[in-house]
């Protein structure tokens, strides 16, 4: 069954249709609503509804899980992985496989659930389906490489055989947010299935179905479906009981919530990956493609409406090129189309909440009121929908104004000028924060080189985002307050596995024999390890 269309036809094609109205009623089909929200493990009774972004008005209503309710996720899931753990590998492997053919088949209710429920564009929508076809495919097709036992080296060579096991954690907490509801509810899930878990979730209250979703095609696929837990509620009730019965935690949102998880793991001295905020850079240089920059700092800036981590909001371009490229850059936006609709014909969707137009409204106007000038936007749209805000760009930024150091998470950027590359990377390093950068130059080894030097997780060059995130071989996260840990890649697995070393001693025992001494046993033993030295061994 599908996301039903809503009645009568919610399309607003954009800031320039005179039909266009706002106060449109719509609803997914109940029985749709209640195949997904059957899966919140709850017994309170209690429900609370969500809103689209698109029209403000109600899309479902949730069942609200209590604490009691976390302890009962999590004794279905522990039960569930006891079995799975001894699940082979093939197997596991082979329902990723599985999730990848059905995520691409049914991406359209995918892409239409995540657009009811953020109001981003279709074209930004549809990332998450992919990149979590690209996560099942990529960890069901490496399985063996990450997680099959390794051998070492022993401390007697043929006598020591030394091997390393990657036991998995157990039950893993995984908290994500609203802003990829797809992509971040399931992406750290797979690897961690993969590796012999089980997951309890708990989804941002805004992306309830569309992270359900992500649950019922995992059971389609065939994983078992108690190991995939899902609860619902506020964070700041049901993560500390969610953080007290987890192995290890996956924690994606705010580097402030982060700072909370972090302690409260620590407490329980069990691991954590955070992914967090960023303030992320772009650098134009002087040999850069002015065409292609300003093409990709659109995409960089206002995919997702700018409430993407990896979003750029400060952009540093090289004198020689400066005017030409905003010239391009505004040119480029004002032509963005905005708007609520479900087809593909929408460039830039709506902000998600009141909140994040309250945030990004006061961002702007702290920096006009301190002497900034608008080159493009700086309006909410209220004639559009309740939460949409224009795509915006800055100039005269100063460090006295918010955003020019704190995440804004909307569609607002700041231009700055530079005359020399060293003064560019100092300042696109300045902040806390150190998650994402880009980099625009026809000379790769130059852009490669300044990549080095720049402190964020990942580097994109000649790419937005979607290089480093699509790449789903390297790991991707935070340097500095941008986070803890990496998902994606081989250490995007094995943060939810324990190493165990194992050594199987053959014939000699590590205490003297054939009536040695003591002392003769230990001018053996000296003598053996400087032949071993001598013989190249590490
Ligand atoms: P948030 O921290 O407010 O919420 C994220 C999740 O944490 C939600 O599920 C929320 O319910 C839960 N939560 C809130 N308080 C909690 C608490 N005290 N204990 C446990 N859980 C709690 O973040 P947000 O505003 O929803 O998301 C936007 C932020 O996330 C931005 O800063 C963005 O940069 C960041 N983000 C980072 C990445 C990444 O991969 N680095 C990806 C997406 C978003």
């Amino acid at each position: 069954m599908s996301a039903q269309s809503p009645t009568p036809e919610p399309m607003v094609t954009g800031p320039h249709d005179p039909e266009h109205d706002p106060k449109a009623s719509y609803a997914l089909e109940p029985e749709y609503v209640e195949a997904l929200t059957a899966r919140i493990v709850s017994t309170t009774g209690a429900t609370s509804p969500t809103y689209s972004p698109i029209h403000g008005q109600p899309l479902a209503n949730i069942p609200q899980s209590s604490v009691d309710d976390v302890a009962e996720a999590f004794r279905r899931a522990r039960r569930a992985q006891a079995a799975w753990a001894r699940t082979s590998l093939d197997d596991r492997a082979q329902m990723l496989l599985r999730l990848h053919d059905l995520v691409l088949d049914r991406q359209d209710e995918i892409v239409d659930l995540i657009c009811w429920e953020t109001g981003k564009a279709r074209k930004h929508a549809f990332e998450e389906p992919v990149h979590i076809a690209l996560t099942a495919r990529y960890y069901g097709r490496t399985a063996h490489r990450h997680l099959d036992s390794e051998r070492r080296l022993g401390i007697l060579p043929l006598l020591t055989r030394a091997e390393v096991n990657r036991v998995p954690k157990g039950v893993v907490g995984i908290i994500a947010p609203w802003n990829y509801p797809f992509s971040l509810a399931l992406c750290d899930g797979l690897p961690a299935l993969l590796a012999g878990n089980a997951v309890v979730t708990k989804p941002d209250a805004q992306t309830m179905l569309t992270a359900l979703l992500g649950a019922q095609l995992l059971e389609e696929a065939g994983f078992p479906k108690d190991l995939w837990q899902v609860v619902a509620g506020p964070g700041r009730e049901l993560g500390t009981p969610l953080i007290k019965s987890s192995d290890y935690v996956c924690f994606t949102g705010s580097t402030a919530t982060g700072k909370v998880i972090a302690q409260q793991c620590a407490e329980r001295l069990i691991g954590c990956s955070l992914e967090l905020g960023g303030k992320n850079p772009l650098l134009v240089l002087r040999d850069a493609s002015v065409e292609r920059a300003a093409e990709g700092a659109i995409r960089a800036s206002f995919a997702s409406a700018g409430q993407l981590c990896m979003s750029t909001e400060r952009i540093f371009v090289a004198d020689q090129i400066y005017d030409r490229f905003v010239e391009r850059l505004v040119a480029r936006t004002e032509a963005l189309s905005l708007g609520a609709s479900l087809d593909w014909d929408v460039d830039m969707g709506t902000l998600i909440s009141p909140d994040q137009v309250e945030t990004v409204t006061a961002h702007v106007a702290d920096a006009l009121a301190k002497g900034a000038r608008v080159l493009t936007g700086g309006k909410a749209r209220p004639d559009l929908g309740p939460y949409y805000y224009e795509p915006t760009i800055l100039e005269g930024v100063t460090p006295d104004m918010t955003c020019f150091a704190e995440e804004t998470f909307g569609p607002v950027i700041s231009l700055y000028r530079f005359h020399d590359e060293a003064d560019a990377i100092d300042r696109a390093n300045a902040g806390r924060y150190g998650l994402n950068a880009s980099i625009f130059s026809q000379d790769g080894d130059r852009a490669r080189w300044i990549a080095r030097q720049i402190k964020a997780g990942s580097v994109n060059i000649n790419e937005a985002y979607g290089a480093t995130f699509g790449s789903v071989d390297t790991p991707m996260g935070g340097m500095r307050e941008s986070g803890m840990g990496r998902r994606q890649g081989g250490e995007g697995i094995h943060r939810f596995t324990e190493t165990q070393a194992v050594a199987t001693q053959r014939l000699l025992r590590f205490s003297p024999q054939f009536g040695l001494s003591e002392e003769t046993y230990a001018k053996v033993q000296t003598a053996n390890f400087r032949l071993l030295k001598k013989l190249g061994r590490a």
